[in-house]
């Protein structure tokens, strides 16, 4: 028997109608069996990593129980960004739909096209901030600090709270 595994994923985007995009995204993660939506951070604007000339990123992150392996969450999480329209054209260029997995328990896994922790998690505010509101004291499972201090060391230069809510146990409860 499997045993669900806690995740945390990145999801964000900058390109069309992106509070929606990241709304239905979830929406469409949570259909499926082999993943559970257990709650979203609040939802943060903040500007692009890489190259400038690119709108303003919706950012957040979202905590899921999978019965899923690390691959087939990523492979998953690919799919949902091409059903959102994703086009890979330059890195770190514009996107609708981009999902990260962030921590998978756990797990570190070190292979080619999946690296876990995410690489670049701990350097960004974007990440960092919306993981210590969900989770403040849970720790980084390499370096072995806690998530509201990474924070804190990081700031929140550039962000901005903004009044969108992706998801919330309670709608989930009510379907
Ligand atoms: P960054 O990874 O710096 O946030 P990005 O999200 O823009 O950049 P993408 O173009 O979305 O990068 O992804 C490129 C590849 O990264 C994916 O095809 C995937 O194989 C690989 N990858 C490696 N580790 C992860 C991870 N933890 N979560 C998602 N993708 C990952
Ligand atoms: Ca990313
Ligand atoms: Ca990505």
């Amino acid at each position: 028997m499997i045993e669900p595994v806690r995740v945390f994923a990145g999801i964000g985007g900058n390109v069309g109608d992106i509070a929606h995009t990241l709304s239905a995204a979830v929406a469409r993660i949570e259909r499926e069996s082999s993943v559970r939506v257990l709650a979203s951070s609040p939802v943060y604007r903040n500007p692009p990593v890489g190259p400038q000339d690119q709108p303003d990123y919706l950012n957040a992150v979202i905590e899921l129980e999978v019965l899923l392996s690390p691959q087939d969450l990523l492979s998953l999480f690919l799919a949902v960004e091409m059903e959102f329209g994703r086009v890979r054209a330059i890195r770190w260029g514009p996107r609708t739909l981009d999902l990260d997995i962030l921590t998978y328990g756990d797990r570190i896994v070190d292979e080619p096209g999946l690296t876990i922790p995410h690489p670049h998690m701990h350097e960004r505010p974007f990440v960092l901030v919306p993981l210590a509101d969900l989770n403040p004291h849970a720790v980084h499972p390499v370096l072995n600090q806690s998530y509201c201090d990474m924070a804190e060391h990081v700031g929140r230069e550039g962000l901005d709270r903004v009044d969108v809510s992706l998801f919330s146990a309670k709608n989930r409860d009510e379907v």
